[in-house]
């Protein structure tokens, strides 16, 4: 039986070696990663465990004895430094070559640093790791002021967090909005005044311009030449692929490794799923990374059922959730191309849901403490069913009874 090995032991690189034992899968499987710790979610990162709502174990994707259970040769604290595709092999950071048949790829992403005068001192944080988001822990300690450079979904939560353990938060956001690339205006008003009366200092069209201190974090130096003191400041702006093995041993990338819909990559022997990847996005003409857990399992399904000869899974629809404070942001769909919006329930109260539609379909659906509507939303996103505006807009409409 074939030789699989997955570079990459995440959330992705997990979720297909389950697959493919699930799905029959006999042979070899080396899972190879350079985190100590097993395969684990990291969304609890930002929140149920920054909080110390959930212990360490909860993360973990499955529980170590799964691994020798199910043959699977996990290789924690292990880097790949090299792939050699004529000789189909791997190779390890303690020297080892891994010879494949079928190479996965799911190295992830990594967080963005900013290249500002005293971005090293202790106390500049980022938080993508485990270990990362125990640093961040470490922090938040009551009464102390973290600045927050980032509104995007990660610096939004670990203010929320922080802001739950106590700890004076400060976040600065170079867009004119928060989650500017990534939710629409009104939504990013909604969450801007959420914030705000949760004591969340929040300063939009500014730019971190330096951090200073003796010997760790101080202050920091703002774009518009304001200087606000602080005890540890966490960089929030987004993440990168982790491609740079892809595109060493040539493989097509661009911000990430191109993979068609079945987390094929342009090598018939490697599949490439997760947040290394940019794929191809159902309903849309478009190519995108995606960076969310649902579209990790769904590529890892993919490639599981691509490497076993099943039949292709079929698409879903794309979606995402973010928690902060007792507000649940559900996102299905993309927005890209709609012509108009339409909002059920009244953003006051707290749960409401923004359609964005083109013509009688829906494309998206932002929705917050409203299940429902998301729910609903994505089923008719998927089948692309023409809907009735008017109804969507009026909570008295079910979401069954909306479809034209
Ligand atoms: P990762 O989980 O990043 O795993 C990649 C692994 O590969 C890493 O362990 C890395 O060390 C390893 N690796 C990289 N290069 C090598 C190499 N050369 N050799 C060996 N190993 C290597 N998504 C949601 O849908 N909802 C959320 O609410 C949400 N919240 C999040 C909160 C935080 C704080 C973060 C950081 C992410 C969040 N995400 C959320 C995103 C989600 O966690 C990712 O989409 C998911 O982890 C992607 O899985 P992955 O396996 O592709 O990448």
């Amino acid at each position: 039986d074939d030789r699989i090995v997955v570079i990459g032991a995440g959330h992705a690189g997990g979720a297909v070696a389950g697959f493919l034992r699930q799905y029959g899968h006999q042979g070899p499987i080396a899972l190879v990663g350079h985190e100590p710790l097993p395969p684990y979610q990291r969304p609890p990162l930002s929140k149920a465990w920054l909080k110390g709502e959930v212990e360490a174990d909860d993360l973990l994707l499955k529980p170590l004895s799964w691994y020798a259970e199910n043959h699977v040769d996990l290789m924690v604290d292990t880097g790949v430094t090299a792939i050699d595709r004529a000789a189909r092999t791997v190779v390890t950071t303690d020297g080892q070559r891994l010879p494949y048949d079928r190479l996965i790829l799911a190295m992830g992403a990594r967080a963005r640093s900013l290249a500002v005068p005293g971005a090293s001192l202790p106390g500049v944080l980022s938080l993508r790791t485990a270990a990362d988001a125990e640093a961040l822990k470490q922090a938040l300690i009551p009464g102390r002021r973290l600045v927050v450079v980032g509104g995007g979904y990660v610096g939004l939560e670990a203010a929320a967090s922080a802001r739950a353990l106590g700890v004076d938060v400060v976040l600065i956001e170079r867009e004119t909005r928060l989650l500017a690339r990534v939710a629409s205006e009104p939504l990013s008003r909604f969450f801007h005044a959420r914030h705000t009366a949760e004591g969340v200092e929040i300063l939009t069209g500014v730019e971190l311009a330096a951090v200073e201190g003796d010997g760790k974090v101080e202050a920091v130096l703002l774009s518009d030449g304001r200087r606000l003191a602080c005890d540890a400041v966490l960089i929030g702006v987004g993440a990168l692929p982790n491609d740079d093995l892809a595109r060493a041993c040539g493989m097509a990338c661009a911000d990430g490794v191109i993979v068609d819909s079945q987390a094929r990559t342009d090598d018939p022997a490697v599949f490439a799923i997760g947040d290394v990847t940019r794929r191809p996005l159902p309903h849309h003409d478009l190519h995108a990374r995606l960076e969310s857990v649902p579209s990790a399992l769904e590529q890892a399904k993919q490639a599981a059922a691509a490497i076993l000869g099943r039949p292709a899974p079929s698409p879903e629809t794309p979606w995402f959730w973010s928690d902060q404070y007792d507000l649940k942001l559900q996102i299905a769909g993309l927005p890209h191309g709609a012509d108009r919006q339409v909002t059920r329930g009244d953003p006051s109260s707290g749960a409401f849901a923004i359609f964005h539609l083109k013509g009688d379909r829906i494309l998206a659906v932002e929705a917050v403490n409203s299940p429902a509507a998301f729910m609903g939303a994505r089923a008719l996103i998927g089948a692309q069913a023409a809907v009735v505006a008017e109804r969507l807009a009026d909570p008295d409409h079910s979401m069954k009874a909306v479809a034209a």
